[in-house]
């Protein structure tokens, strides 16, 4: 039996583990372009190996655990949100099931079903698991599979810290006259694969992306190596 529908946000359908890929690799491009805005900006001031070092890895490390702490808050509330709206479903499908049943033909016949197939279809649905039946024809939610915040978190932690895991290595293992071209040229090169692969992931033009991703990346790296450079020459 397929689905009713063809959900793009939630149950483990194509439409939402392309979504998964894609928060992946934005996240990914998170962690590379703030990474290496600071340690490029650190590079202009100074060319001390630990203080790049320790620079990249507290940057990598705020930055991944603050991007897991937005995730956990912002997939908890939608959460909490999804289980009030079973909660509500619940207390209706038990207080008024026939208007629920109407209620659920009246939805399948909006998705092209004639009125005594929609009415076939509600009751079947209902007497197998009304409840699922609503949750995903009206609610577009899957009751056994609602999105975990703690595995949202963990995900945006990992694609920051694998993207920032690049510049970081870039300015501290080549000698100390390869850091910057090295960085910067590995930097442009990532961002160009990550803008290329969110647009075919969001079914955009990869072209225009790929400029975006990599003037942004080129921007930030600039203006935070001009800072940094005018603090060293001050000897701030
Ligand atoms: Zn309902």
């Amino acid at each position: 039996m397929t689905e009713p529908t063809h959900d793009e946000t939630h149950g483990g359908s194509l439409g939402s583990r392309l979504n998964w890929l894609r928060a992946a690799v934005l996240g990914a491009n998170d962690g590379i372009v703030s990474t290496a805005g600071l340690v490029v900006g650190v590079a202009g001031a100074t060319s001390d190996r630990s203080t790049l070092l320790t620079a990249g890895l507290a940057g990598l490390l705020a930055g991944s655990m603050s991007m897991a702490a937005g995730e956990y808050v912002s997939v908890s509330t939608q959460r909490d949100s999804e289980m009030a709206a079973l909660a509500v479903e619940r207390r209706e499908l038990r207080e008024q099931p026939e208007a629920e049943l109407e209620e659920l033909t009246g939805l399948l016949e909006a998705r092209g079903l004639t009125r005594a197939v929609a009415h076939d279809a509600a009751v079947q649905l209902t007497q197998r698991d009304a409840l699922r039946a609503h949750a995903r024809v009206e609610l577009g939610i899957d009751p056994d599979d609602l999105t975990n915040p703690w595995h949202a978190a963990w995900a945006s932690f990992l694609a920051f810290t694998a993207g920032a895991l690049l510049p970081l290595l870039a300015i501290v293992l080549p000698p100390s006259d390869w850091r910057l071209p090295v960085t910067v040229v590995s930097v442009l090169l990532a961002l160009a694969c990550t803008g290329w692969s969110s647009a075919r992931l969001g079914a955009a033009a990869p072209a225009r992306a790929v400029v975006r991703n990599v003037s942004g990346g080129a921007v930030a790296m600039t203006v935070t190596y001009g800072a940094g450079a005018l603090l060293g020459a001050a000897g701030v």
